[in-house]
C-alpha cells in the first residue's frame, strides 16, 4: 500500500502551467518545519472543460518535481471519479477520489441492511468516544435508516475500488472516498456507520471527504457558523480515530476537506482540531490557483491586463451557462457584478484588488471572484492565446500562485499562523 503523509494539500493546475510555484509553496512549508505533501488533483469535469487528458497533469507535476529536486512524496489524484470515467486515469494517477455522493439513498436489498445491523450490535450501544462530550447513541431505527441511506454508496465505492485495484495490476495507490457533493451534511454518527461499512467492504480508505455543515462555495470563504463547524469537525475527527481502532481501517485515515481553498474563517478550527487529536488533514484546493493566474496577468502589464478583462467580459456574458455545472457551490448576486464596460477601464491594481481574496480590502468583490472561478472555460477556449500569455507573464503569475498557497493556505491551516 502507498501511504499518504499526515499533512497533504490538493492543488489544481487547470492549464498545466503552475506546478512549479505550487511545489515551491510546499518547499516553503518544509523550510518552516512542517512537511506538507502536494497532491495534484484534476477531475474528469475539469479535464472535459479544459479539453485536456489526465496524463498531462502528471507530466506537469513530474517536471516541477524534477526541476525543484523535490525528494518528498507527491501524488496525482483522479478527482471525483466513478466507474464511467476512471479508466483514463488508471496509469497516470496514484490517488483516486471515489465519488459516491450520487449513490446516497439509492436502492439496497433489505436483507443486506439487516445483515449489516446484525454484524454491528456495537453500533446500538451507547458509545463513549474520546473527544466527544455527548456519547454517540443510535437507536435501532436511526441505525436502520442510516444503513439504508449509506450502504448503496459504500457498495458503489467497493465496485469502483475493486475495478481500480484490478486495473492497477499490483501498482499501489491511495484511496479516498468522497460524499461531499450533496445537499445535506453527514452527522458524526452517520460518519461512524459509513466507516464501519467501508471496513466491511474492504476499502482501505486513507481519506474520507464528508459533507460538512455550512456552505463551501468555490474560491470564497466559508458560509455558516464557524463555532458549529468546529464542534462537528472535532466530533468527526474523534469518530475517525475511534473507527480506525474499532474497524481496523488504515492507521493514517484522515478527513479530506473538499472545496477547501479560501475557507479562512474555519482554518483556525481545523488547525486546533489537528493539534488536539494529533491528526492530519487533506485540504483540497483547485480553482484558487487559476484565479491567481488572472491576478498575475492583470499585474503583468497592458497585454496581460487586456486578456484578464476579456476573460471577465466573456464570463459575464455567459454567466448562466458557466455556473450551471457548479450550481450547488456558487452563490453569485448578479446585481453585485460590475459591468464589463466599467471593468474595461480598470488598472491592473484595480482588477487585482477586486479579485484577490483579501477581505480587508474594500474593493474585494466575492461575486466577481466566484464568477471568474467558474469562468476557466473562457480561458480554455482561448487556447494558446491564453497559455502563451501565461508564459509571458510567468514571473507575476508564479509569484501570486505561490504566495496564495503558502501564505493564505498552507501556513494558516498547517502551521496555524
Ligand atoms: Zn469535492
Amino acid at each position: 500500500m502507498l501511504t499518504l503523509s499526515k499533512y497533504s494539500i490538493g492543488v489544481g493546475d487547470r492549464f498545466a502551467h503552475q506546478a512549479r510555484p505550487q511545489l515551491e509553496a510546499c518547499v516553503e512549508a518544509t523550510h518552516a518545519g512542517v512537511d506538507v505533501v502536494p497532491v495534484w488533483n484534476k477531475s474528469f469535469r475539469e479535464h472535459s472543460i479544459v479539453g485536456s487528458q489526465p496524463p498531462s497533469a502528471r507530466a506537469a507535476a513530474e517536471k516541477a518535481v524534477l526541476d525543484l529536486g523535490w525528494v518528498r512524496p507527491w501524488h496525482t489524484d483522479a478527482d471525483h471519479i466513478h466507474l464511467g470515467n476512471v479508466d483514463g486515469f488508471i496509469d497516470c494517477s496514484d490517488f483516486f477520489t471515489i465519488d459516491v455522493a450520487e449513490n446516497i439513498g439509492g436502492t439496497v436489498d433489505a436483507a443486506e441492511v439487516g445483515a449489516f445491523v446484525y454484524r454491528h450490535p456495537e453500533l446500538l450501544q451507547k458509545l463513549e468516544i474520546e473527544g466527544i462530550d455527548v456519547p454517540v447513541h443510535l437507536t435501532q431505527s436511526d441505525l436502520n435508516h442510516t444503513v439504508r441511506k449509506y450502504l448503496p454508496a459504500v457498495h458503489a465505492a467497493g465496485r469502483i475500488y475493486r475495478h481500480i485495484l484490478s486495473a492497477r495490476r499490483g501498482r499501489p495507490f491511495i484511496t479516498e472516498v468522497s460524499m461531499d457533493e450533496t445537499d445535506l451534511p453527514q452527522t458524526p454518527p452517520e460518519l461512524l456507520v459509513i466507516l464501519a461499512a467501508l471496513s466491511d467492504e474492504c476499502i482501505p480508505a486513507q481519506t474520507i471527504a464528508p459533507k460538512f455543515t455550512g456552505r463551501f462555495n468555490k474560491g470564497v470563504d466559508y458560509v455558516g457558523d464557524p463555532v458549529q463547524f468546529e464542534q462537528e469537525f472535532n466530533a468527526d475527527m474523534a469518530v475517525v480515530a475511534h473507527a480506525v481502532a474499532a474497524y481496523d481501517l488504515p492507521a493514517n485515515l484522515k478527513l479530506s476537506v473538499h472545496s477547501g481553498s479560501d475557507k479562512f474563517s474555519i482554518y483556525p478550527a481545523i488547525n486546533r482540531a489537528m493539534r488536539r487529536f494529533g491528526a492530519g488533514v487533506h485540504l483540497k484546493t483547485a480553482g484558487t490557483t487559476w484565479l491567481e493566474e488572472l491576478i498575475g496577468l492583470a499585474e503583468s502589464g497592458p497585454s496581460g491586463l487586456a486578456l484578464a478583462k476579456e476573460v471577465y467580459e466573456e464570463a459575464f456574458a455567459h454567466r448562466e451557462e458557466l455556473c450551471a455545472p457548479y450550481a450547488s457551490v456558487v452563490d453569485i448576486d448578479p446585481a453585485k457584478l460590475p459591468e464589463p464596460s466599467m471593468v474595461s477601464g480598470w488598472t491592473g491594481e484595480q482588477y487585482a484588488s477586486a479579485l484577490r481574496h483579501d477581505q480587508t480590502n474594500p474593493s474585494y468583490n466575492l461575486h466577481l471572484r466566484q464568477l471568474l472561478h467558474v469562468g476557466y472555460k473562457v480561458a480554455a477556449k482561448m487556447g494558446t492565446r491564453y497559455t502563451n500569455m501565461l508564459d509571458e507573464a510567468a514571473e507575476a503569475v508564479s509569484r501570486n500562485v505561490k504566495a496564495n498557497l503558502w501564505e493564505r493556505h498552507i501556513r494558516r491551516v498547517f502551521l496555524g499562523v
